[in-house]
C-alpha cells in the first residue's frame, strides 16, 4: 500500500480523566483585599476606571503633542476604582472601619 499524504491517521480514543473538583472555598466572607460598594453592597475587587477615551488620547498625541500630554495627565489623575456591578465610585475597602461595619451589616 502506498502512503497517502491525505490519509488521516486514526486518532487515539479520548480518555476522560477524573472530574475536576473545585477546591473548597476556605476564604472568609470578606477578603481583606476586597472592597465594598456603598451603592449596591457588592463585595469584591474593584475595577479601575479611566475617564476619557484612548482613541482621543492617541489622536491628540499624533496631532498635537502638548494637548496629548495634558489629556494623558487628566486621564491618569481622574482614574478611580469603581464597582464592577453598578460602576459607582462610592466604593471603600472592606478592612476600613466603615467597610467592616457594612460587611457586618450585610
Ligand atoms: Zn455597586
Amino acid at each position: 500500500m502506498r502512503f497517502n499524504k491525505n490519509m488521516t491517521t486514526p486518532r487515539p480514543p479520548i480518555i476522560e480523566g477524573p472530574p475536576v473538583i473545585a477546591p473548597a472555598r476556605t476564604k472568609p466572607l470578606a477578603n481583606p483585599r476586597d472592597w465594598i460598594c456603598q451603592q449596591c453592597l457588592w463585595i469584591g475587587r474593584p475595577k479601575t476606571y479611566t475617564k476619557g477615551s484612548i482613541i482621543l488620547e492617541l489622536f491628540l498625541w499624533c496631532m498635537l503633542v502638548v494637548p496629548g500630554i495634558i489629556y494623558s495627565i487628566w486621564r491618569l489623575t481622574s482614574r478611580a476604582k469603581v464597582c464592577r456591578v453598578c460602576g459607582s465610585e462610592a466604593i471603600i475597602p472592606c478592612r476600613s472601619p466603615r467597610g467592616l461595619q457594612m460587611v457586618d451589616f450585610k
